[in-house]
């Protein structure tokens, strides 16, 4: 066996706010000290790689474009680095039965044939086309691929990602949802709960049948809803849901954040849900989803001809940690955790843990100046492989 030389990387412990060295030796990080060197002014913060549970694409690129390359799925890959993010869920959203077909095998191909993408692609995550019908919580999906939920065609999906689909968003209103969710969990793919008109009972009925996350909780929800009792409150109260939210300054305002901080606590995440615009400068673009987009100088996307309709979200995941931290909503160690270890865990990834030995060395350095988290170099699998100019 060929002894591998380590390396040391030195940063401000981004829980403890202590200067540390990271000692990485292979794919591991193999000793975390105390770094006693006497200046620490310029050390950046030092914190475990970010994992993405819903990102539809980056850098002008998207999953759902057709035809999706390897090229692509690489490409994405790769400028994520650049933005801290080591671990990700390629997001497919609604779309004809064929176009999702080819997107889930293209995927895999890109995972077959690139070590980069098989080793950060930790599942692809299906949004749709097994979500509600109605105008308002369907959100930008296209009504006409909607559909009940379909065990066989599910089936010739997974079978053309090899397995790789892990995360199914569905409605539960369909009647056939509760059977549907427990085939899913008995085949190991995690069921999240989005773009829904549901009752609460079927809310309920899902909960039993195994669904164990909620997909953006608060969007991709009605403009108007009953007081109480809605699909809202019913899986923020459920305490056997996980939650991922959007956390862009757009998509929720504080007050639901700080509610849903204290329902859930620990399982509690964040997902950029970004589309292909994120990564790209202020301006007016054509999407093939959404039409006539207008990306503003703060980072809202929305539709041009309508602004106060949002149109996806173009920022990641470091941002969301920024306005999380700076708005006093809750601390970088609880927000940064949120956008790393937790939704790691939550799908039994290896690619993010504590900085402690044993971790895999999926590292970032970033410099945090108010709202503005940037990262200064990347670590993945125990090699650098972004380090900003
Ligand atoms: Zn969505």
């Amino acid at each position: 066996m060929k002894l591998e030389d380590s390396w040391t990387v030195s940063g401000i412990h981004y829980g403890t706010g202590r200067p540390v060295q990271v000692k990485i030796q292979g794919t591991q990080i193999v000793n975390v000290s105390p770094d006693d060197s006497a200046d620490h002014s310029d050390l950046p913060f030092i914190g475990p790689g970010l994992v993405d549970l819903q990102i539809n694409g980056y850098g002008g690129r998207d999953f759902n474009t057709h035809p999706l390359s390897v090229d692509m799925v690489s490409s994405v890959t790769e400028q994520l680095w650049q933005t801290g993010v080591t671990a990700y869920c390629p997001t497919i959203i609604t779309n004809g039965d064929q176009e999702i077909e080819d997107a889930a095998r293209m995927i895999a191909k890109a995972c077959d044939q690139n070590t980069n993408v098989e080793h950060s692609v930790i599942g692809i995550h299906l949004e749709g086309p097994f979500i509600t019908p109605e105008d308002g919580p369907r959100g930008a999906h296209d009504r006409q691929y909607v559909k009940a939920p379909d065990w066989n065609l599910f089936q010739r999906w997974q079978e053309v990602a090899g397995g790789r689909i892990s995360i199914l968003t569905i409605s539960p209103e369909w009647e056939s949802a509760p059977t549907f969710i427990e085939r899913c969990v008995d085949n190991g793919v995690i069921v999240s709960i989005g773009h829904t008109s549901a009752s609460p009972e079927q809310i309920q009925e899902a909960v039993k049948a195994g669904a164990r996350l909620s997909t953006h909780l608060g969007n991709g929800a009605h403009l108007m809803l009953p007081r109480h009792p809605n699909y809202i409150w019913e899986q923020l109260a459920e305490d056997s849901l996980y939650a991922c939210i959007i956390a862009d300054g757009f998509h929720l305002p504080d007050s639901f954040i700080k509610v849903a901080l204290r329902a859930k606590g620990d399982r509690l995440m964040l997902v950029s849900d970004a589309v292909s615009l994120s990564g790209m400068p202020p301006g007016t673009y054509d999407m093939h989803i959404g039409g006539r987009v207008q990306l503003t100088e703060e980072g809202r996307l929305c539709v041009a001809e309508q602004p106060e309709l949002l149109a996806g979200s173009a920022q990641m995941l470091t941002w969301g940690i920024g306005k999380l931290v700076s708005s006093g909503l809750t601390d970088l160690k609880n927000a940064w955790d949120m956008a790393s270890i937790r939704p790691a865990r939550f799908v039994d990834s290896p690619h993010a843990g504590e900085l402690a030995a044993g971790a895999a060395a999926d590292l970032v350095l970033f410099d945090m100046r108010g709202k503005e988290l940037t990262v200064r170099q990347t670590i993945k699998g125990g090699q650098s492989v972004y380090t900003r100019a």
